[in-house]
């Protein structure tokens, strides 16, 4: 596994751009998946996910992947399960200070970063691991969270022009332009009313 992992981190760059379309791929289904329900492709979808990411990065299934912040190397396989870099105890040559048989995940962490093409993010600083999510899928989770930022991207678009429209038609009316009400409208009075509405007004 060790290895897998190794090679995971020198080919950090074609992981990244496979998971990207793995995203892709799932926001792309988020319709479908919102009709069936998240909860109910929880399950599957978190047992596929541990297989896949336990052979090649040795996933714990924190539920908060950060791997694309952090070169393909697992921090959950840091002894101490460091976030934010190395701790204080790195050997010479970048070994462990609790397994000195492997390598500091954090020292592979930057070396798998370099290689990325948005590996600048291993500078960000990443929020505490949240145990309540352990064990979940992350793939989902993150698909199902940048799904809903489109859609409210979206709707706020739709929002924007609807707004602009009035303006619009103010400066130049021929970009939006009104629809004449008939001419009968305004000469018969009783036009708008409802069928009912003449007799109880009498
Ligand atoms: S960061 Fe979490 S989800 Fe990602 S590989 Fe490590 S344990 Fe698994």
């Amino acid at each position: 596994m060790y290895r897998v992992r190794l090679f995971a981190i020198r080919h950090s760059r074609s992981f990244e751009w496979i998971y990207h379309r793995v995203e892709q791929a799932l926001v792309a289904l988020d319709p479908v998946l919102s009709r069936i329900g998240y909860q109910r492709v929880e399950r599957p979808v978190a047992l596929v996910e541990k297989v896949v990411k336990s052979v090649l990065f040795d996933c714990k299934m924190c539920g908060q992947c950060v791997l694309s912040s952090t070169g393909m190397s697992c921090p959950m396989n840091c002894p101490k399960q460091l976030r934010n870099g190395p701790c204080g105890g790195v050997r010479p040559g970048a070994y462990c200070e609790v397994k000195p048989e492997m390598k500091c995940v954090w020292s592979l962490a930057w070396d798998g970063a370099s290689r990325m093409k948005n590996g600048a993010q291993i500078a960000e600083v990443l929020p505490p691991v949240e145990r309540n999510l352990e064990g979940s899928s992350s793939w989902l989770r993150v698909s199902r969270e940048k799904a809903a930022q489109l859609r409210e991207a979206h709707e706020a678009r739709r929002t924007t022009i609807a707004k602009a429209f009035p303006g619009a038609r103010k400066v130049e009316p021929s970009t939006a332009p009104l629809v004449e009400e008939p001419e009968a409208a305004h000469l018969d009075p009783t036009i708008d009313r409802p069928a009912g509405a003449k007799g109880g007004q009498g």
